[in-house]
C-alpha cells in the first residue's frame, strides 16, 4: 500500500514540508550522511565517498576498532585527514532545525552523522548515534579533547595529564552503539506526532530498526533517491535536503 505523496520539485517539497511542521505538535528528524554531504563532507557510501577512493586497506576496516588497536598511527592519520573535517559550515537543514528547537516545535535531532553540525547550527538535544569526532576520550583519565586537539597532534596522541590512549568517541565497526543514547533516541521518535527522516537510504542499522518506534501520524521522507520506507511515508521529498528546508 503506497499513500505517500512524491514531490521533487525543492520549492514545492519546502512549501508542503513547512506547512505539515506548522501543523505538528512535536516534530523529530533523523538524519543520516545526505545532511552532511550537504555541507561538504563526504558520504562513506556514496559513489563518490570514501568506500569508492583508494586507500592502502579498505575504508571498513580502517574504521574498525581492531584497526585503531593494531594500526593505531595509520588509525589517527586516516581520522586526522578523512574524518574530522573542521571547515564544514552547517547547511540550511542544520539551521532550520535548530530553529524549529528554539521555536518549541522539534524535541529532537537524532543523527548517524560524527560531524557535530547540528550543535554548530544551535541544536541542544542531538542523539549521536554513532558519537562525535568532538569527543576524544583518554581510556585511562576520561580527560575529553576536542577534535582540535586531535588535529594539533601527530602520529599516535597521547594524555596530556597522564599519558593515557585516546579513543575518539565514535562508534567503529566491532563497537556496539551506546545504549543510553540509543534509548534516548528511540523514546523520542515513539513520543513525537511528526518524524521526518532525511539524508539516509535506511538500509544501515540502526535506522530501520529505530523508524518502527514511531506511531505519529506524519511521517516524511527527505532523501534524492528512494528508500525501502517509502510506501510507508506520508510525503516523500525527493530532492537536495538543504533546499527542502528552506522554508
Ligand atoms: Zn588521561
Amino acid at each position: 500500500m503506497s499513500g505517500a505523496k512524491v514531490v521533487s520539485d525543492a520549492p514545492e517539497a519546502a512549501r508542503e514540508l513547512a506547512e505539515r511542521v506548522g501543523c505538528a505538535k512535536s516534530v523529530v528528524f533523523f538524519g543520516g550522511a545526505g545532511v552532511s554531504t550537504a555541507s561538504g563532507i563526504p558520504d562513506f557510501r556514496s559513489e563518490d565517498g570514501l568506500y569508492h577512493q583508494k586507500f592502502k586497506y579498505p575504508p571498513e576496516e580502517m574504521l574498525s576498532h581492531e584497526f585503531y588497536l593494531t594500526h593505531a598511527e595509520e588509525f589517527f592519520d586516516f581520522y586526522r585527514t578523512r574524518m574530522i573535517a573542521l571547515g564544514a559550515k552547517p547547511n540550511q537543514a542544520h539551521h532550520k532545525l535548530a530553529e524549529l528547537e528554539r521555536e518549541g516545535k522539534l524535541a529532537a535531532v537524532v543523527t548517524q552523522n560524527i560531524d557535530g553540525l547540528h550543535q554548530a547550527a544551535g541544536s541542544k538535544r542531538v542523539f549521536e548515534l554513532h558519537g562525535s569526532v568532538h569527543r576524544n576520550i583518554c581510556q585511562r583519565c576520561g580527560h575529553v579533547y576536542p577534535a582540535e586537539w586531535i588535529m594539533g597532534t601527530t602520529g599516535i596522541p597521547h594524555c596530556e595529564k597522564c599519558g593515557g590512549r585516546i579513543k575518539p568517541d565514535v562508534v567503529l565497526y566491532g563497537e556496539s552503539l551506546d545504549e543510553k543514547t540509543l534509548a534516548g533516541a528511540a523514546e523520542a521518535i515513539q513520543s513525537c506526532d511528526m518524524l521526518i527522516i532525511g539524508g539516509t537510504s535506511l538500509v544501515v542499522y540502526p535506522a530501520a530498526g529505530l523508524v518502527r518506534y514511531f506511531q505519529g501520524d506524519d511521517l516524511v521522507i527527505v532523501n534524492r533517491l528512494p528508500t525501502p520506507q517509502d510506501s510507508a511515508a506520508d510525503l516523500v521529498c525527493a530532492c537536495d535536503i538543504a533546499k527542502a528546508f528552506a522554508f
